[in-house]
Order: structure tokens, then C-alpha cells, then sequence
């Protein structure tokens, strides 16, 4: 009985005498792990202020040596910046606007449909989304003293071929022949489905004290200011000077067609056409 509790006794001191052994090594081992933590916590903060002390020492010469405050580093020192700086993309154009290009060779489609707006002086109409815009350019012009005119908005097809005929007949009777007419005509009035007029988009604005559809009318303080804030509103000058031949159309003054405020400040700042834009937009995109 005796040798067998004597037996038991050793066998638990060995267990504890194992165990404490155990705990040893583990806290030896946490104690090994620590030192070699604050080592490497030296090593870097060492790094980090040997870094600063050179870039300071480097500017201090860089500011001694050079006149006028020039700061020149070495380039290993520079922090470089990790990304290029973005490149100029033709971002400006907008491929998910695409306004309707209504000309010569491109008449209006046949089923196109027009929400229309009655205008404030009730003598025009306006396509929905071309309404406000053209009201808040008017007003701010307004606001400048200026007086307009809308002396002309939307326009029917069957109201732009009578006014095609009257000036076609005319000319006929002062002995152009037809196709003579013709040309001369659509010069200057689109043909009936090839009239902007007709997508309620466009406008003709005058200035109130000077209605005259000519070369006097871009001279007037009204004409002026709607040439330099149009696109503000959205709004083009849709025949400039010295673009007949892109768009057909002799120089407008007057004529201002809606295509948004994005596409309308392209435009004008790039000084191009409708037409041009179209097909910058589809070289791009
Ligand atoms: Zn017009």
C-alpha cells in the first residue's frame, strides 16, 4: 500500500515538475519575442528619423545653394507621386447626349413628336424641355436691361413650307427660274421637314428695339449678350459666321437652338457646329 501511494507521489511530482517546465520555456520564449519587437520598433523609428534629419539637411542646403528660394532634391529623396497625373481625355464630349441634327440631308423624321409649351407672350411655342431654359436666359438678360423678341419658335412643317412657297413664288416672279429659286431660297429658309423650328428646340431672338433679321441685328447689346451667355442656358448659335459651308445655312445672329448645357459649352468654347460636335462624337466614341 505504501510503495503504491510512494509510486503515485512520484508520478504527480513529475507531472508537476513538467508542467513547471513547460510555463518556463513559454515565458522564456514571450520574453525572446518582446525583445525582438522593441528591437524592430527601434530599428524603424531609427529609419524614420535618420529620413527626416537627411531630407531637412538636404533642404537647408538646397535653400543655401540656390537663389531665390529654389528648392531642388535629390531625386531618391523626392517622394514621387505614385499615379501619372490623369491625361486629358476627350472627356467634354458627352456620348450619352446626342441632340437631333436636323439640316439639309437630314429632315426631321416623319413620326418625330413634340411636346410643346406655350410661350409667356403666348405669339410661340417651345419644346418641353427647351422651355425653361430659354425663360431663365431671357430673364437674366432682362435683368441686365436688355429687351428681346422671340420672333420665331416652333414651327410647323406645314407652316415652314408656306413660308418655303412665299419666298420660292417671289423669286419666280422676278424671273429666277425654279431651281434658281430653289437654291436661292434654301439658302437662307430651310426646306419644309429641315427646319430646326420644327423640333421647337430653336428660337430666333431679336433684340426688341432693332427686329431686323440682317447683318445689324449681332451688333445689338441684346445679340451680344445672348452670343456670350447662350451656352450658360444651353443654348448654340446654330449658323456662326464663316460655317455656311457645314451647315448649309447663311449667318445667323439670331438663330439659337437648345442641346443642353454640357454639349452647349463645347461647342461654343471649341467654336464649332452642331455638325462638327456629331461627328467629333462619333470619331471618339
Ligand atoms: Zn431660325
Amino acid at each position: 500500500m505504501a510503495q503504491g501511494t510512494q509510486k503515485r507521489n512520484d508520478i504527480v511530482r513529475k507531472e508537476r515538475q513538467r508542467v513547471l517546465r513547460k510555463k518556463r520555456i513559454r515565458k522564456r520564449r514571450l520574453i525572446k519575442l518582446c525583445i525582438y519587437a522593441s528591437m524592430l520598433l527601434g530599428v524603424v523609428l531609427l529609419i524614420g528619423g535618420m529620413s527626416k534629419m537627411l531630407v531637412a539637411q538636404q533642404l537647408t542646403e538646397a535653400k543655401e545653394s540656390e537663389p531665390g528660394n529654389v528648392i531642388v532634391l535629390d531625386e531618391e529623396v523626392l517622394i514621387k507621386p505614385t499615379a501619372e497625373p490623369e491625361a486629358l481625355v476627350e472627356d467634354d464630349l458627352h456620348p450619352t447626349v446626342r441632340p437631333i441634327l436636323v439640316n439639309k440631308e437630314n429632315p426631321l423624321p416623319e413620326d418625330y413628336e413634340v411636346e410643346l409649351i406655350s410661350l409667356p407672350d403666348g405669339r410661340g411655342k417651345a419644346a418641353e424641355e427647351a422651355y425653361e431654359p430659354l425663360c431663365e436666359m431671357l430673364h437674366a438678360g432682362t435683368e441686365e436691361g436688355l429687351q428681346f423678341l422671340v420672333c420665331s419658335s416652333y414651327r410647323s412643317k406645314e407652316r415652314q413650307e408656306e413660308l418655303f412657297d412665299e419666298d420660292l413664288k417671289a423669286l419666280l416672279r422676278n424671273g429666277y427660274t425654279y431651281a434658281e429659286a430653289y437654291e436661292e431660297v434654301a439658302k437662307e429658309t430651310m426646306p419644309p421637314g429641315c427646319s430646326e423650328h420644327s423640333t421647337g428646340l430653336a428660337f430666333d431672338i431679336v433684340a426688341l428695339d432693332y427686329q431686323m433679321l440682317d447683318k445689324g441685328q449681332e451688333k445689338t447689346e441684346e445679340n451680344k449678350w445672348l452670343r456670350k451667355h447662350c451656352a450658360e442656358y444651353g443654348f448654340i448659335l446654330r449658323y456662326p459666321k464663316d460655317k455656311e459651308d457645314i451647315t448649309g445655312i447663311s449667318y445667323e445672329s439670331w438663330h439659337f437652338r437648345y442641346v443642353g448645357k454640357e454639349v452647349a459649352e463645347y461647342i461654343m468654347e471649341e467654336g464649332i457646329t452642331l455638325e462638327e460636335y456629331l461627328e467629333k462624337l462619333d470619331n471618339t466614341y
